[in-house]
């Protein structure tokens, strides 16, 4: 007869709070196993007696068939000695000092809870907290690990008897769901005006009816207050643009199911799995929602919606209740972090919400929507918070530990760890103290939650952005070790590490603004890099920005950098409808201010060359958010024309510079000569990708590097990704594009990470 064996079996990966230990209990019955199963601060540890075949097909179904929110990154397994256990069971978690957990982001409403409640048998029939172990809060309410409640913002409910069932009852959804509640013992949503007092009825009916009235609420979410109006109603979105201080720059907007978002957009099947999954993004959709109803002052002047659909009870119940589509904006003013508490939600939002849908479980970390898009037929994230984060991204060595403090604009900073890269989620502009302290907290709380303790600092080459100094103020505090990034380079390896790439790569980084190496402000910059350093091989020719911060909030400026650089001033007597209302004095500033270098930094930025197109077509003189001028100019081009301008590469100093006075005089001319806007803008495209494959076609000659990496936020235009995937490929080059790790500044930190780790020394 066949003798009983014993084995330890260590999972690591996202395995607690998603139902892990309940299935290893069924499936140690199922396989006739004795033995326990318990979380640590590590990973779930379970120990099994029983037969050797057993034991085998125990943890073949275990991989096969995880639970579905669960990640397993490593199944280790030992022998151990038999200590003859009578059944099996689920322990107390326990504490092991120095290691970690990874911890799960939230989650979507699962089918079976959305089921429930709209059941009217249902004891959570209308509940707006009702989750299970496959769905729900998580990483917003999680304080510290191992995840048990008493570590969560859910540790003041105490579980009626009824929930108690479920949270003991192996065989149940809600076995250990740390959140579980119900309307008796749970959270409870209210409904207040902007002086605190409460308003008195049903408030999921009565903010279903204020919306329908027009008027703006403040809803309290998962990781934060969201702003909604009826997105139908055009009197409405333009009040909340007015309150909110936000110009043109588009709203989201949540429908109540994917039929309902078909209606507005045109959706593909891999666009339509990103709105449905687990992750439930914002997706920036082909957008024919004005001619269906949604106010055009939704997302004006552009050809992508952000749409998502009801990602948490609360969410469904008012979709359902309003029975239309609604604007969901963070609940902020312009670039401020999102309000997360009651009070400081009052305090903030009162000159913007009429009313506040305000509930009792607290916001552990402030946590924004996720934007997402796909191109080519692949997802790619721009913004990366809510379903994403805190979920790490995979190095392909192993890491000292540091902290990279990423970018100024769309910061999102990078703790890492091993194997593991902890991305945070989207943080905001670092330009003001509240996002600054939003900055502070959020890596307190990673440094808590994953046991990071620091040894190197990274972060971006520019003396001034803010997480600059807190990088320098941190490492002079605690003795450590800085290592400065230049930002390109921190783009590319981070396309790199996105695609678990180590070898040396041509680098594409075209952006607004990067300092360059040497003080000038880059942008358009072809380099040869990997992990520890990189080469300029080729750039944009400089061209001053007149103004500086000026010129890139005026794209007019820009153009009339380009203009005079190449007509001098005969630009005065151009014949372009453009300057037909500029303001002469203000020209006249610009021609001084180019001429004598006064406040005028030369730059090499490809986003400013889009900015001048798009002020030189008159589609956008002056801009009101990051990028607007070169998505408007994409919105109007004429995808069909693929034939671009002429440009010309020059060398200096071994370096190929590309000059673009070519492309504006031949737009110039298209414009006297009464072509319109979107061929222009469409030749304009396919320049930008002549130029790219052109110079790269030379540079993987030169280096013998068949490997394109494309980042910075330019990438984010989607014609222009596809034209120069497209050429590229044809060209036979390999391209590396960004999937998990936004393209933009919110994705810097990774790169920075990976460097700072290369260069230690
Ligand atoms: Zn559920
Ligand atoms: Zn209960
Ligand atoms: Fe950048």
């Amino acid at each position: 007869m066949e003798t009983i064996q014993a084995r330890k079996v260590c999972v690591r990966g996202v395995v607690q709070g998603v139902g892990f230990r309940p299935l290893v209990y069924q499936l140690a019955l199922r396989n006739n196993l004795k033995g326990h199963v318990f979380n640590t601060s590590g990973d779930v540890t379970i120990t099994v007696e029983g037969l050797s075949g057993d034991m085998e097909s125990f943890i073949n179904q275990l991989r096969a068939n995880p639970p579905p929110q669960s990640r397993i990154e490593s199944i280790d397994i030992e022998e151990q000695p038999v200590e003859g256990f009578q059944g099996f069971e689920i322990r107390e978690s326990r504490i092991r000092k120095d290691e970690y957990q990874l911890v799960s982001p939230d989650i979507a409403t699962c089918r079976f809870c959305l089921s429930e409640i709209f059941n009217e048998s249902e004891r959570r029939y209308q509940y707006p907290f009702t989750n299970c172990t496959n769905c729900g809060p998580r990483f917003t309410i999680i304080e510290d690990m191992p995840y048990d409640r008493g570590n969560t913002t859910m540790r003041r409910f105490t579980m009626c008897p009824e929930c108690s069932r479920e949270y003991n009852d192996t065989d149940n959804r809600r076995f250990h769901a740390q959140p579980n509640a119900c309307p008796i013992c749970g959270p409870a949503l209210k409904i207040i005006d902007p002086s605190g007092n409460d308003v008195t009825g049903d408030p999921l009916a009565i903010a279903a009816d204020l919306l329908k009235q027009g008027r703006i609420l403040a809803i309290k979410g998962l990781g934060g207050f969201l702003l909604a109006c009826d997105a139908t109603d055009d009197r409405a979105v333009d009040l909340l643009r007015k309150r909110k201080k936000r110009g043109f720059k588009p709203f989201a907007v949540m429908v109540s199911g994917i039929e309902e978002a078909k209606r507005y957009c045109d959706i593909s099947r891999e666009e339509e799995g990103l709105l449905t999954s687990p992750q439930s993004p914002v997706v920036l959709l082909k957008n024919r929602a004005s001619s269906n109803g949604m106010s055009f002052l939704v997302a004006p002047n552009t050809i992508y919606i952000g749409i998502m659909l009801p990602y948490t009870p609360l969410h469904h119940l008012l979709l359902e209740k309003t029975a239309r589509p609604l604007v969901m904006t963070s609940g902020n003013i312009s670039e401020e972090p999102i309000a997360a508490g009651n009070e400081e939600a009052l305090k903030r939002l009162s000159g913007i919400a009429d009313y506040f849908l305000i509930h009792n479980r607290d916001i552990c970390s402030r946590y924004d929507d996720s934007v997402a898009m796909v191109v080519n037929h692949k997802a790619r994230i721009v913004r990366r918070a809510r379903g994403f984060a805190p979920y790490p991204i995979h190095l392909t060595y192993i890491s000292a530990s540091i902290l990279a403090c990423g970018a100024e604009v769309k910061n999102s900073f990078c703790l890492t760890r091993e194997t593991h890269a902890f991305l945070s989620q989207h943080i905001g502009d670092l330009e003001n103290l509240e996002t600054l302290e939003h900055f502070e907290d959020t890596i307190r709380l990673y440094k808590t939650l994953f046991h990071i303790e620091p040894e190197i600092i990274a972060h971006d080459m520019h003396p001034d952005y803010l997480s600059t100094r807190y990088a320098l103020d941190f490492a002079k505090t605690n003795g450590l070790r800085c290592v400065p990034v230049q930002h390109h380079h921190a783009h590319i390896v981070s396309c790199m590490a996105d695609n678990g790439v180590t070898e040396p790569v041509i680098g594409v980084a075209f952006d607004g603004t990067g300092y360059g190496e040497d003080g000038a402000i880059w942008g358009g910059e072809f380099l040869l890099a990997d992990y520890s350093g990189f080469k300029r091989l080729a750039h944009f020719e400089y061209v001053p920005l007149p103004g500086g911060k000026a010129a890139i909030e005026r794209p007019y400026r820009m153009a009339l950098s380009y203009l005079f650089k190449i007509f001098g001033d005969d630009t005065f007597s151009l014949d372009l409808p453009f300057l037909k209302n500029a303001d002469r004095d203000e020209m006249d500033l610009i021609r001084t201010q180019i001429k004598r270098r006064i406040n005028a930094p030369y730059t090499s930025s490809c986003g400013r060359l889009f900015d001048a197109v798009s002020a030189l077509l008159n589609i956008r003189r002056e801009s009101d958010y990051e990028g607007q001028a070169a998505v408007e100019l994409e919105a109007v081009a004429d995808i069909s024309v693929d034939k671009g301008y002429p440009f010309e590469i020059m060398e200096e100093k071994g370096i190929r510079v590309v000059s673009f006075d070519g492309t504006v005089k031949a737009i110039v001319e298209d414009i006297a000569g009464g072509i319109p806007a979107s061929e222009i803008s469409g030749r304009f495209h396919a320049t930008i990708a002549d130029v790219i494959l052109t110079v790269c076609r030379g540079l993987v000659e030169e280096t013998k590097i068949e490997k394109v990496a494309l980042s910075g936020g330019v990438f984010q235009n989607r014609l222009l990704v596809e034209r120069t995937i497209k050429r590229l490929e044809s060209g036979g080059i390999t391209v590396l594009t960004h999937h998990d790790v936004p393209a933009n500044d919110g994705g810097i930190a990774l790169g920075q990470a990976v460097i700072a780790n290369y260069v230690r020394g």
